[in-house]
């Protein structure tokens, strides 16, 4: 028998599922995906997974990253649990105390931006430092921070999704968080950019292009440098289904120096360097390989 740890991540329309040999963690094997429908169905047939995959293997840990909000504290009451969250039927499911597996071997539980944060830290974009952020840009956007090689926690996690950040000139949009209107969520998720442009930017004729592409990286320059000044993170890694737009990236590290300062600028000098903007590096398995992380941690204690 092998022994190797096993990873799950919630998502809101899927779940995927892998497992890692303790000798080779960044390898995804058996890897399999499940619909999101009511919890009902789906933690069953993460059950089911995790059933199968020790019929034939040796499970020595369990690393569960989850769509949020969750409690991700261990000495806070529904410790495991998914909360108020958005998707209705969701809202108040204990998710780790309906794996079975979980709690017979070491389980780690983490909100899924805190675990491709961890899997970028720990294989990817973010090896160098032990001091990384990992944004996502997509239905919402979310942020998760490492610092000392653990994710920030702590009342919850951070929230940094919904700052407040300075309009961009150019910008018209009211904005469409359902909380706060034109937080940053509500000026540069995947939503606000439908609702400004009526189409994805990837999809828009290059002049009205550069333009979006100077609102949105603003937006995300402006989080970047919120994210460094208040903790301090050597680098910042953005994702999301809204960065799969060509060219973006780089429109965001050109607001960067204006949005920051720049070089003297009264904050820490990674912020000026050319790279502390970056993609992942582990594409569609850095919330995955995350979960594999944090469970090996809990193993070896
Ligand atoms: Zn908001």
């Amino acid at each position: 028998m092998r022994i190797v740890i096993a990873a799950i991540e919630t998502g809101g329309t899927k779940v995927v599922c892998g497992v890692v040999s303790e000798n080779e963690p960044r390898t995804i094997i058996r890897p399999h995906r499940i619909s999101t429908t009511t919890p009902t169905e789906t933690i069953s047939a993460i059950n089911a997974y995790l059933d199968d995959v020790a019929r034939s293997d040796e499970i020595s840990a369990l690393g569960v990253a989850s769509f949020g909000p969750v409690n991700v504290e261990r000495d806070r009451e529904r410790y495991g649990w998914v909360t108020g969250t958005p998707k209705q039927s969701w809202a108040d499911t204990d998710l780790l105390g309906q794996i079975q597996l979980a709690g017979t071997v070491p389980t780690a539980f983490l909100s899924d931006v805190a675990s491709a944060a961890l899997g970028e830290q720990t294989w990817g974009a973010g090896a160098s430092s032990d001091r990384v952020a990992y944004a996502t840009f997509g239905t919402g956007v979310g942020v998760g921070i490492i610092i000392g090689g653990e994710p920030l926690h702590g009342n919850g996690y951070p929230e940094l999704g919904h700052v407040m950040v300075r309009r961009h000139p150019l910008d018209r949009l009211d904005g469409t968080c359902p909380f706060h209107g034109d937080c940053l969520e509500g000026l540069a998720s995947g939503p606000a950019i439908m609702s400004r442009w009526g189409t994805d930017a990837s999809s828009l004729p290059p002049r009205e292009q550069r333009r979006a592409f100077a609102i949105q990286g603003y937006y995300i320059a402006q989080l970047a440098t919120v994210t460094a000044y208040a903790t301090g993170v050597e680098k910042f890694i953005v994702g999301g289904g809204v960065l799969k737009a060509d060219g973006l990236l780089e429109a965001a590290r050109e607001q960067l120096a204006a949005v920051s300062g720049g070089p003297g600028g009264s904050h820490a000098a990674s912020l000026d360097r050319p790279d502390f903007l970056g993609a992942p590096e582990l594409g569609e398995n850095s919330g995955l390989l995350g979960a594999v992380a944090a469970a090996g941690r809990v193993l070896r204690g």
